[in-house]
């Protein structure tokens, strides 16, 4: 197992620091290396043909023609070249890893020498398992997607989304206001039940129908209609619904089959430790490809949050040139947010499972509910409530008690549901 701080000298002719993935978890990485004091080389390697860009726009800003494609990056090539001195190489795959020999195997065949290696590849949308016309059926992960969805976006009368998870929400949202005809269709009987429960998802298949578009949950697609180009889908009671493009949005898998044969443990994810150390010589992972023992949760975890993937990125640089001890385990609230129909919804912490409602403000559209394991919160979800939001969230950091965490919140104008306690 790696002790960490494998950055904290560097010796001449020493490989460096190999990052596979430029998303948000791998600049992190280089990002912290830098601001920790490292001196010697640093390569970020992506599969893209992008630097790093930021996903979360793509399903809100990019779709409705408020943000350009290319206004995602977070920083130019000179940053990277001038500014922290990181190589970046762009469009080229990762095959594999020789952990005793420190080497990264790429798709042309060539490998790469690391002194220390991060994993940060990310996930990937996945599919639904019927065969699929050529035309109007999307995912969406990358700019491409984005640039394909827009595209046909703006000559769509009727979309239907597969799935009503946030990036599903979004999009839902970002096409209504295109003035695009939505349905989303949810097997489950209310949006993100496993994330949030049935409480906020109730409220969250709300702002779908406020916005009118047409939520249909408790049906499952059972294949699509159309042989070149999309015409429709087909539900589990029979029906068929008729549409002009279908956007798949049914979750992602981690990016991390290319490790099969490294040796290293796959278990959602790659597996990580409290550290996020991969349990070869100086190989870490960070972000959406992980999974790691969460202290907070009391189980193996793996994020899809761009936050986590954020932070993930900033430890596994502290630990690489602090060393284990100094850095700490990582330790993170889990905090998410999503942008959909003008309202902005915000969770930290564990929020499967029955919430209770804490504050509510019909006329603002805004409510905040807590979720609680015996005495102690454990997680919230607030819409459009930033500051009650906040105040829960900052308690909860020092003492986690329901009672300490949620007083004094502002008042509620409906009546608690039956039975409930603040
Ligand atoms: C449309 C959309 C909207 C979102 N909105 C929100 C939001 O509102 N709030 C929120 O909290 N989160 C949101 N997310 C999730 C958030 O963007 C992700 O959690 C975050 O991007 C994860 O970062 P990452 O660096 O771990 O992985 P990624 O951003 O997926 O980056 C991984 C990179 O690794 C590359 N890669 C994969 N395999 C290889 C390989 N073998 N070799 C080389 N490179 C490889 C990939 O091509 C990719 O570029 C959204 C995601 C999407 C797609």
């Amino acid at each position: 197992m790696s002790g960490g701080g494998e950055l904290r000298h560097h010796t001449p002719g020493d490989p460096g620091l190999v990052v596979v993935g430029g998303g948000v978890a791998g600049l992190r990485v280089v990002q912290t290396v830098r601001q920790e004091g490292y001196t010697g080389p640093v390569t970020l390697l992506g599969a893209e043909p992008w630097l790093p860009y930021d996903r979360p726009p793509l399903s809100k800003q990019v779709l409705t023609g408020d943000l350009a494609l290319d206004a995602t990056g977070y920083h130019p090539a000179s940053y990277f070249s001038d500014e922290i001195g990181v190589d970046t190489v762009l469009g080229v795959t990762a095959t594999g890893i020789d952990v005793a020999r420190h080497r990264l195997l790429l798709a042309d065949g060539d490998a790469l020498p690391y002194r220390a290696l991060v994993v940060a590849t990310g996930s990937r949308p996945r599919r639904l398992p019927f065969v699929s016309p050529a035309d109007g059926v999307h995912v969406l992960r990358t700019r491409e997607d984005a640039a394909r969805l827009r595209q046909d976006l703006a000559r769509a009368g009727r979309l239907a989304i597969v799935g009503a998870g946030f990036v599903g929400a979004e999009v839902a949202s970002s096409a209504a206001s295109l003035g695009v005809e939505v349905t989303v269709v949810e097997t489950a009987p209310t949006p993100l039940v496993r994330a949030v429960g049935a409480v906020v998802g109730a409220e969250l298949a709300r702002l779908h129908t406020d916005a009118g578009v047409r939520l249909v949950c408790g049906k499952a697609v059972t294949g699509f209609v159309g042989r070149d180009r999309v015409e429709g889908l087909t539900l589990d009671d029979g029906s068929v619904l008729e549409v002009d493009l279908v956007l798949v949005g049914v979750g992602v898998v981690p990016d991390v089959e290319w490790l099969q044969d490294s040796g290293l443990a796959l278990d959602d994810g790659l597996a990580c430790d409290d550290h996020l150390a991969a349990g070869a010589d100086a190989v870490y992972g960070a972000g959406d490809a992980v999974s790691w023992p969460s202290a907070r949760l009391g189980r193996r975890a793996r994020s899809q949050q761009w936050t986590t993937a954020s932070d993930q990125g900033r430890h596994v640089g502290r630990v690489l040139v602090r060393g284990r001890e100094e850095a700490g385990p990582f330790d993170h609230d889990l905090y998410f947010w999503s942008d959909e129909y003008g309202s902005r919804i915000q969770g930290f912490g564990a929020t499967a499972g029955e919430a209770v409602v804490l504050s509510r403000d019909h006329a603002k559209g805004s409510f905040l509910a807590g979720f609680r394991a015996g005495d102690v919160l454990t997680g919230a979800v607030g819409v459009n409530a930033p500051r009650e939001f906040a105040a829960v969230r900052k308690r909860a950091r020092t003492d986690d008690s329901w009672q300490a965490a949620t007083q004094h919140l502002p008042p509620l104008d409906v009546p608690l549901p039956a039975g409930a306690d603040r």
